[in-house]
């Protein structure tokens, strides 16, 4: 499958993915981009719309305006038949498990949650053929993201474990693997994308294992942006052939320090783009300087309490 989307990406986009040893995969541009050109446009492998007491939305458009909730399992909401048919399969299978459950467990359904199992329904449908897979639209990229398991701390670990196990009793599926439900929480915990309209308001969460192969830049050269659940990087400036296609994971108007521990705690590496290595620069500088003018003020009070002394030198 990696081979087949390595194919169309060339092919159709002019990208190709590569790995670098320090920084894992990369998207590479194999021809020039003009600034504001798409560079890649992906729908979600599985998305869910944020959980708001004041405002629902649209299961798959996350539009809030004209929404009907589901008859069967009274949780799930849509604009209409348009969308609630393109989700059908997979709802079909949700709706059975969301209306078996007891009040106070649908009361505990967060998105997270919804998106794990919806995650795992997607490719029992996929390996039953009940959904078609293509390139862009497979199981073997959700498997190929990174977890970062072995980075993850104690407490959110125990909160990991709760929540497969809540998503165990939902699927009741007897080969389900807890760990493995643990481990996938902490993929979509680095890998999901918000989900954002155009004011960049939040409407909901998507997994977009393609898109999740591009790494960040605080000085990035393209950005990713969304058309209701269509993810699309677009070309910020001019991008030449061969140069590797990056967004902003975060806020980039953050200081560096805040950069910096924004991209550790959520992502788990340390950021090495021109931006923050000017700062580490600047930073070593100014301990050099630091370290100096240290020394300098000793060696100025040791010749003053020298001075001093040889001022007074009977006292
Ligand atoms: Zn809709
Ligand atoms: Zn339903
Ligand atoms: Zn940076």
């Amino acid at each position: 499958m990696m081979e087949g989307l390595q194919r169309q990406l060339q092919r159709d986009r002019g990208l190709t993915v590569s790995t670098l040893p320090d920084k894992g995969r990369c998207l590479f541009t194999t021809r020039d981009f003009s600034p504001g050109e798409i560079i890649l446009s992906e729908e979600p492998y599985v998305s869910v719309p944020n959980k708001s007491s004041a405002e629902s939305r649209c299961d798959w458009c996350f539009t809030s305006s004209n929404i009907k909730r589901c008859s069967s399992c009274h949780v799930v909401w849509y604009c209409g038949s348009r969308c609630q048919k393109s989700d059908w399969k997979l709802h079909r299978l949700e709706c059975q498990l969301l209306s078996q459950l007891e009040k106070n467990r649908i009361r505990s359904l967060t998105p997270s949650i919804r998106l794990m199992v919806k995650l795992y329904l997607k490719k029992k449908l996929q390996d039953e053929k009940v959904i078609p897979t293509n390139v862009m639209d497979n199981y073997s990229l959700v498997k190929n993201l990174v977890s970062h398991i072995s980075e993850v701390g104690e407490k959110q670990l125990v909160l990991y474990a709760q929540m497969a196990s809540l998503v165990n009793i939902i699927l009741q599926w007897p080969d389900l693997n807890i760990k493995e439900i643990a481990e996938n929480f902490s993929k979509l915990a680095c890998n999901a994308h918000t989900v954002c309209d155009s004011e960049l308001i939040p409407l909901g969460t998507g997994l977009y294992p393609v898109v999740s192969i591009i790494n960040h830049s605080c000085y990035p050269n393209s950005v990713l942006v969304f058309e209701g659940r269509m993810a699309t990087v677009r070309a910020m400036q001019h991008i030449p052939k061969g140069s590797e296609v990056l967004i902003s994971y975060i806020e980039t108007a953050g200081s560096t320090l805040t950069r910096q521990k924004a991209l550790k705690e959520q992502y788990f590496f340390t950021c090495s783009c021109p931006r923050c290595i000017k700062l580490v620069f600047l930073s070593d500088v100014i301990m050099v300087f630091l370290v100096f003018i240290k020394n300098f003020m000793f060696l100025t009070s040791f010749n003053h309490e020298q001075a001093r002394s040889n001022r007074f030198p009977h006292k």
